[in-house]
């Protein structure tokens, strides 16, 4: 297991396979997915291998599988995903893929592991049985119990959680129960996110027609601020805004991201960046395929992403993590002082106590992480 550090190289590239399907649709999802059991899933897969052959992934050192839900795939398709992978990058440090913890047997998840996955993220998202079942889950606490139990036998010893909280009818003592169950399963990485209630999803729609209730905002400010105390508390590191790690199992391939690091997305609906251009993949899977069997390119849209565009967002990304900006990095990269580009949101937000300037680095207080958006949104433009 590949210990990830605090920084990635600024060459490394991430590589991030979308897999569209799900066995059934959660509540509050508006990702792109597909129900598994309505689509040929080795023709899609054939396409994702035609299309992964189709770069050079030889500098790619974190990989991830994603989704949808992978787990829902034939044990097969992904095996040979995970093969096709491990031969295409050889210079792989880190390689995750996501499960439901309702899909994974041991036999599943030692052929995972044997092949070269050395990170696990599974959706808990909650150890209430209130809670899953407003969201739709397919899943129970004891399953997600038996699934991190069983992560372990087959020999990860890299297991990330996530959360949900403010959950419609979800209280802070439901919220702390969730948390003392998960940290209970000692895993390394936890990873707490607030309920999005998205646009038309059956979840919005339940709640605009009062059929559940919405967490109010101040409730849901203190579920985040008590996520933090209680990971904090049990030796977990808040790294990023929603991400929280033991002692050397920050997400690399995450921080690859919020470093603003080139990524390559494959599948449907898979974005990638270049640094100069944004690219999209189609999202309908038909389309996409249609698009692989007869030689076209996936990509649907492709943006150049302007010099000044891509400097702010990467002050975006970085703030979102503890470090922050690392000034001397920033420098280095974009060719620009972040003291003087953002010179009067880094004057207003240190006079508020929302931002901190620290040596080398500029970075968010931890009053301002509830409210950070807020924050981040006067450095996304200029
Ligand atoms: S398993 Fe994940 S991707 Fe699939 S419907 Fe549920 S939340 Fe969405």
């Amino acid at each position: 297991m590949t210990e990830s550090g605090s920084q990635t190289d600024q060459d490394s590239l991430g590589l991030y396979v979308h897999i569209p399907f799900c066995t059934s649709k959660c509540a509050y999802c508006a990702f792109y997915s597909e129900p598994v059991h309505r689509h040929d899933t080795h023709r899609l897969m054939q396409a994702i291998h035609t299309e992964l052959a189709q770069h050079d992934t030889r500098s790619v050192c974190t990989a991830y599988i994603g989704g949808g839900s992978p787990s829902s795939l034939p044990t097969s398709e992904l095996t040979d995903l995970v093969k096709a992978i491990m031969s295409r990058c050889p210079d792989l440090a880190e390689f995750t893929v996501e499960c439901n913890p309702g899909q994974v047997t041991l036999a599943r998840l030692k052929q995972w592991h044997d092949l070269g996955v050395n990170r696990l993220s599974m959706g808990a998202q909650s150890f209430d049985a209130g809670e899953l079942r407003c969201l739709g889950r397919s899943h129970d606490a004891d399953t997600i119990k038996t699934a991190v139990h069983l992560a372990r036998q087959a020999g990860f010893n890299n297991l990330s959680l996530d959360l949900i909280f403010a959950i419609c009818g979800s209280t802070p003592a439901t919220w702390q129960a969730s948390l003392n169950q998960a940290i209970a399963l000692h895993p390394e990485h936890i990873s707490a996110y607030a309920l999005t209630l998205e646009p038309g999803t059956p979840l919005a729609e339940a709640v605009a027609q009062g059929r559940q209730l919405a967490v109010d905002e101040s409730t849901d400010m203190a579920m985040y601020e008590q996520a933090i105390a209680a990971l904090t508390q049990a030796g977990y590191e808040q790294y990023e805004i929603s991400n929280f790690a033991r002692p050397g199992y920050t997400c690399r391939h995450n921080l690859g991201t919020w470093l603003n690091h080139p990524y390559l997305g494959i599948g449907p609906s898979a974005a990638s960046s270049s640094g100069t251009t944004r690219t999209q993949n189609f999202s309908d899977i038909k389309t996409y395929v249609a698009a692989m069997e007869s030689g076209v390119s996936p990509v649907e849209t492709s943006v150049a992403t302007r010099p000044m565009d891509r400097i702010c967002e990467t002050a975006v990304l970085n703030l979102r993590t503890r470090h922050g900006i690392d000034v001397q990095r920033f420098r280095q990269v974009t060719g620009q002082d972040p003291h003087v580009l953002f010179a009067g949101p880094i004057r207003r937000y240190c006079e508020q106590g929302l931002l901190t300037i620290e040596e080398n680095r500029i970075f968010l207080t931890a009053r301002a992480l509830p409210i950070a958006d807020s924050v981040l949104c006067d450095f996304a433009a200029l």
